[in-house]
């Protein structure tokens, strides 16, 4: 199948508005032939002037032709903007339905793999890269049809007078073709991705540095969030600099031979004229000195045409970066599941297609019981609660909840069944009634309070003269991990689905906001299938079922009275963790 032209591809998102598109170079290019009459009315009033001389009186049509001139020029003018006009209308209508498409793709995917891409990453796609498609279509592509259409305009111009000078005038033109080549060619628009792919990971890691300000702060994790990102500006500077350096010979020359068709003029009128000057000859030198910048600058229009067009496709590789993810399958004949149970059943996972992650993992959780991962860092926990949110599929195996497979269930019903609490729960900006209303949009201030209430969660709202209706993210308005934790649990506790994931946080600033945060989980997790990611044990020595997880696979399960018995992983983290508690004491003497 032959690969579509980025062109007609964003025509698809035209509609009935495409013909706007063909009017906008129609008009875009006779504005261009317009505007080099003023010139041919040019050379009329110096053929003139030259044909009176030196009585000047003599002339007769001077003044006609100017107002001619002037004329033309302006109606070049209005036809131009008349094309723009055309062609805004279409590009807005192309860029937005681009970016209503890549929004309803993102809601599609399976939220692991959003996540993944980063949301600075994807705001940069669904915003900039449908904006330079707009720039694209409004302003360049117009200005290509102008742009074609005045060198042919010029041609003619050239040859029909004196062709020798004519020629003479084209020698610079392909000298400048020859360096546009070397700037744009194949290694060029190679180095233009990789330009724009340096440029999108440090908005993506700006982006991501911003947000983890406050995690920042509270787990004094400096140097490593601004590593990132230092690292991301770093790299960007250098290549910008290496880039612009590599450029700037050929745009030396490429400047130097398109501004210099007047010394050839210069050079062959002397030539031409060593037998004596002629009033016509003389005339002509005159009508190609005064055109020779107008070549200067229909070039310089070329030139950065094939750059633009570089810019839009790119965005459109980056758009279908997107579009090209495959969205989360949904089931043809949706089931509710029966109850809260949740089974995992020979499940296999892995990020990349290649390396399992997670290797042939079955467990159970009956309804209403507790369950706790543990384990070392990076042995699956994580993955393994992303799948059961179905935040991915599995590799093979199924995960069941109520007895149905998570693929079996509709999307909607998914989400009332299972809640998230993350580690790093996400609020937005927006008061705290619309963050905890969120789970729930139909419920009313009365049952958002009681959750809030329940959650533990009095203390932060007495804090704020506006209550509930405060709006976190303005100014003066600042909640600690811990506090903006615990509006999440509210917002898990208003929602009040039969399963809950809650994913523990690995430090609090205070014990205070600790207490508060254990207490408000057990409250959330009361007549509900609980399934805790745990990073310190102390919490997990009430769960009904530990499962301890390491490198992808569970290597003991029981109560944590059993594991102990057991002296096998569990009870040997049990010791060191007791260790470490007991050196914290200590130190802190
Ligand atoms: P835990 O929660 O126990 O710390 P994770 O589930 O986060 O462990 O990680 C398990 C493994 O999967 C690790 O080797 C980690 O590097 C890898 N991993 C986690 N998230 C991703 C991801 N988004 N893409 C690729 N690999 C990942």
């Amino acid at each position: 199948m032959k690969k579509q032209s980025s062109l007609s591809r964003l025509m698809t998102y035209a509609g009935a508005h495409k013909y706007l598109i063909y009017a906008s170079w129609l008009l875009s290019a006779l504005s261009a032939f317009m505007a080099l009459v003023p010139f041919w009315y040019i050379w009329r009033i110096l053929q003139e002037v030259l044909r009176v001389a030196p009585d000047f009186a003599r002339a007769e049509f001077l003044a006609a032709y100017g107002w001619a001139a002037v004329g033309f020029a302006v109606l070049s003018v209005l036809i131009y903007i008349a094309g723009l006009m055309c062609s805004h209308l279409s590009a807005f209508r192309i860029a937005s339905n681009l970016r209503k498409e890549t929004l309803r793709h993102i809601v599609q995917l399976p939220l692991g793999e959003a996540e993944r891409f980063g949301s600075g990453k994807l705001r940069k796609i669904v915003d900039e890269s449908s904006a330079a498609t707009e720039t694209y279509l409004a302003h360049q592509l117009p200005d290509m049809a102008g742009s074609i259409a005045t060198p042919i305009g010029l041609l003619v111009l050239l040859l029909v007078f004196d062709w020798r000078l004519g020629l003479l005038c084209l020698i610079p033109v392909a000298l400048g073709f020859a360096c546009m080549m070397l700037m744009t060619g194949s290694g060029m628009r190679a180095k233009m991705t990789e330009y724009q792919n340096a440029l999108a990971d440090m908005s993506n890691q700006a982006v991501e540095y911003v947000r983890g300000v406050p995690v920042v702060k509270t787990f004094g994790q400096t140097v490593f969030s601004f590593k990132k990102f230092k690292g991301a500006i770093d790299n960007y500077k250098t290549w910008v600099i290496a880039y612009t350096k590599q450029l700037r010979l050929p745009m030396m020359f490429y400047t130097a031979a398109i501004n210099s068709a007047f010394a050839f003029l210069v050079a062959a009128a002397f030539l031409f004229t060593a037998e004596g000057v002629t009033d016509q000859f003389l005339l002509n030198l005159l009508f190609y000195i005064i055109i020779t910048p107008v070549i200067s600058t229909t070039l310089t229009k070329i030139m950065f045409q094939s750059e633009n067009t570089m810019i839009m496709e790119d965005a459109l590789a980056r758009i279908d970066s997107v579009l090209s993810l495959a969205p989360l399958p949904q089931a043809a004949h949706p089931k509710m599941p029966a109850d809260g149970s949740v089974e995992v059943d020979d499940v296999s996972f892995s990020y990349d297609g290649k390396t399992d992650v997670l290797h042939h993992i079955s467990l159970r959780i009956e309804p209403g019981q507790t369950a706790a991962l543990v384990g070392p860092s990076g042995g699956g926990k994580s993955t393994l609660a992303n799948l059961i949110a179905r935040f991915f599929d599995p590799r093979s195996g199924a995960i069941r909840i109520g007895g149905v497979d998570l693929r079996d269930i509709g999307k909607e019903t998914l989400m009332d069944t299972v809640s998230y609490v993350f580690q790093d729960s996400r609020l937005i900006k927006g008061s705290i009634l619309d963050n905890v209303r969120l789970a729930r949009p139909e419920s009313s201030e009365a049952q958002v309070l009681e959750a809030l209430q329940k959650a533990q969660c009095m203390d932060i709202i007495e804090k704020f003269p506006n209550g509930i209706h405060t709006v976190l993210g303005t100014k003066g308005v600042y909640l600690s991990g811990g506090e903006q934790q615990r509006v999440a649990i509210a917002r898990a506790m208003l929602k009040d689905s039969p399963v809950v994931i809650l994913d523990e946080a690995t430090a609090f600033a205070d014990p205070d906001n600790e207490a508060k945060v254990q207490a408000a989980f057990h409250a959330l997790a009361k007549n509900k299938t609980v399934l805790m990611i745990a990073h310190r044990l102390s919490t997990v020595m009430n769960a009904d079922c530990i499962f301890v997880v390491q490198n992808g696979a569970i290597v003991e399960c029981g109560t944590s009275r059993a594991l102990l018995e057991q002296e096998g992983v569990f009870a040997k983290m049990w010791r060191d963790y007791q260790a470490s508690v007991q050196w914290k004491v200590e130190v802190s003497r």
